[in-house]
């Protein structure tokens, strides 16, 4: 699968996408319903999925499923890449959202989708484990992005209070204390923001555990970029 995928997704002529997400499991992913069932070289998957980013773009889906016959939810779990012209796959709504327009998110369906077994990602059972070893790099990149946003808006705001007047003195408005409290508050914050960041970029790249650092990234500098 490196040898047939990889090289596309590297050059950029496979889009992916990852579908965990359903209507009824968002947080809580053990709660999946999607069913892979295994039947000798084929898997046949059954479910929906919603949220995924690349939905409608994807070439390829990295699909999350269940083992219906398996008790425990954390070991049902298995992931399997399906191409998207498929039968059985199908794309549903584009959904709307407020920004990141350049990456659709969309509902997807598999209806008697079947895929050779060797389709499946890693060993049988081990999806779960697999998605949550990869949250600290997601919740980092999470960071990063809402650094960098947070940082391009502060330029463009910085700008617009150089290059406008305020009426009443015909001064620029980045020569209002008031003006210029709020920027130094907001450069300040996104200093801080990239700061521990770059410390976590680093101690990632280290494979050091910082799970719990980089939940604190995601939380700190996501919301920067409303302020
Ligand atoms: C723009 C966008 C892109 C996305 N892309 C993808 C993708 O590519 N692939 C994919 O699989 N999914 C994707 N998702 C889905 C995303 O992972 C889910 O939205 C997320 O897992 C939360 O699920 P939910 O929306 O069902 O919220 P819910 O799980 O219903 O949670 C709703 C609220 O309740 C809180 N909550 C939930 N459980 C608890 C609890 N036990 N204790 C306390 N509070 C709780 C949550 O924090 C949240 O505030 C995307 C979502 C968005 C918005």
């Amino acid at each position: 699968m490196k040898h047939k995928y990889l090289p596309g997704c590297v050059s950029g002529d496979i889009v992916t996408a990852v579908a965990m997400t359903e209507p009824g499991a968002g947080s809580d992913l053990a709660g999946m319903t999607t069913s892979a069932v295994e039947q000798g070289d084929d898997v046949v998957i059954d479910g929906s999925k919603t949220f995924i980013s690349n939905g409608l773009n994807s070439d390829l889906v990295v699909v999350a499923a269940k083992d219906p016959a398996v008790e425990n939810p954390h070991q049902a779990i298995s992931l399997y890449v399906v191409e998207s012209e498929t039968p059985g796959f199908t794309r549903g709504r584009h959904l709307e959202k407020m920004g990141m327009w350049s990456q659709d998110t969309a509902e997807l369906f598999f209806s008697k989708c079947r895929i050779p077994v060797k389709n499946r990602l890693g060993d049988k059972g081990m999806g779960f484990l697999m998605l949550v070893q990869k949250l600290q790099q997601e919740r980092l990149v999470c960071a990063i992005m809402g650094v960098t946003v947070a940082e391009r808006i502060l330029e463009w705001v910085t700008d617009y209070c150089r290059q406008t007047a305020i009426s009443v003195s015909g001064k620029p408005m980045s020569k209002s204390q008031a003006v210029q409290f709020a920027l130094v508050e907001m450069t300040t914050e996104v200093k801080i923001g990239r700061t521990f960041v770059e410390k976590l970029i680093a101690e990632h790249m280290e494979k050091k555990d910082v799970i719990i650092e980089t939940s604190m990234a995601k939380y700190w500098t996501t919301p920067n970029q409303l302020k």
